[in-house]
């Protein structure tokens, strides 16, 4: 046992033990909270005690002592951390619930207001005033886009708490394009939607959830390119896939910050002055494609505009 000690605690640096017996403590405690982390903390402790501290060989022997005072400032150190690391997994389950409790008090009196809002667009024509079904339709627009922001904070809220699921099925991609541009085009004021190429295959995914997917790309497009006029989706099929590009004409997204569209909360320095976003679409769209074993990435060029693909394996 000696001898092993001696050879193992030779083979690292002896801090490495501890290092690395820090790190499986912080891994458990940020995944699995108090309790893995409190029992990473033990293991590691008994592991360093009986593997690593090398033995002194001194008269007076005080190797026992010295490894006790180690291991149990490891063990302290470990019951830190654990409480830390409960305590911001506590914090990260309170944020989620208060989104997710809000959002959906949010959602009720939109509802509300946008039926009304339908009412007065249907009944403008019974009165005399031609603004009016213009007004309503523009609070509906307003608030199909508020929905949309809301529907983004619960989803994110799902994903970081692992609740979001999905409903698969088998579905004509070509159908769930053509329908999500034909929605884009009633929505849209300026732009134009314009759907290229074809394809006949199917695939087995959620239909709702990649349908927002493909939306957000539009969106996206249309957002992103206030001076032009049009967004050109193409749909192509590769060997054991569908390819479905969103190419825009607009502001373009600067190479520094290409690597960082998906991550959460982020949005472009260049341009998106003055556009509203809350930049968890595209991590949303990411997970989404990642879930169907799909993938999404952009070509871009700055002031030019934009291409969004998304890949999706067909059956
Ligand atoms: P949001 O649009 O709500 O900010 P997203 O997650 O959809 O959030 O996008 C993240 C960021 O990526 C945006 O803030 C913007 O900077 C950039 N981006 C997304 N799509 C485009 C596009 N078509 N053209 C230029 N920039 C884009």
């Amino acid at each position: 046992m000696v001898m092993l000690k001696l050879h193992l605690s030779s083979l690292l640096e002896q801090d490495a033990p501890f290092l690395l017996g820090a790190l499986a403590v912080i891994l458990s405690g940020w995944y699995g909270g108090f309790g893995p982390g409190m029992l990473a903390t033990v293991l590691s402790s008994l592991i360093i005690y009986l593997f690593f501290i090398p033995p002194k060989f001194s008269m007076f022997n005080t190797n026992d002592l010295d490894s006790l005072i180690l291991v149990v400032a490891f063990i302290a150190e470990g019951f830190i951390f654990s409480i830390i690391l409960e305590s911001r997994r506590k914090l990260d389950a309170q944020k989620s619930e208060f989104i997710s409790i809000v959002s959906h008090e949010l959602k009720n009196p939109l509802a509300t207001v946008k039926g009304y809002s339908e009412l007065i667009s249907k009944r403008s024509n019974q009165v005399n005033d031609k603004n009016l079904e213009l007004y309503a339709k523009r609070i509906i627009l307003r608030i199909n886009q508020m929905n949309l922001m809301i529907n983004e904070l619960l989803d994110i809220s799902k994903i970081e708490s692992g609740r979001l699921t999905y409903i698969d099925e088998e579905f004509s991609i070509a159908g769930l394009v053509k329908e999500i541009v034909k929605d884009q085009n009633l929505v849209t004021e300026k732009h134009r939607i314009i759907l290229k190429g074809f394809s006949k295959k199917s695939i087995k995914a959620d239909r709702y959830r990649i349908g927002q997917v493909i939306t957000n790309l539009i969106s996206n497009a249309v957002k992103y390119s206030p001076q032009a006029n049009k967004v050109v989706v193409e749909l192509r099929n590769t060997t054991r896939s569908v390819l479905i590009s969103v190419r825009d004409f607009g502001i373009g997204i600067d190479k520094s910050e290409l690597s960082k569209i998906f991550n959460p909360y982020f949005r472009a320095r260049t341009g998106t002055k003055g556009i509203k976003g809350t930049g968890i679409g595209l991590f949303i769209s990411n997970q989404i494609a990642k879930r169907h074993k799909g993938k999404i990435w952009v070509k871009s060029s700055l002031n030019r505009g934009s291409v969004f693909y998304l890949e999706l394996p067909t059956v």
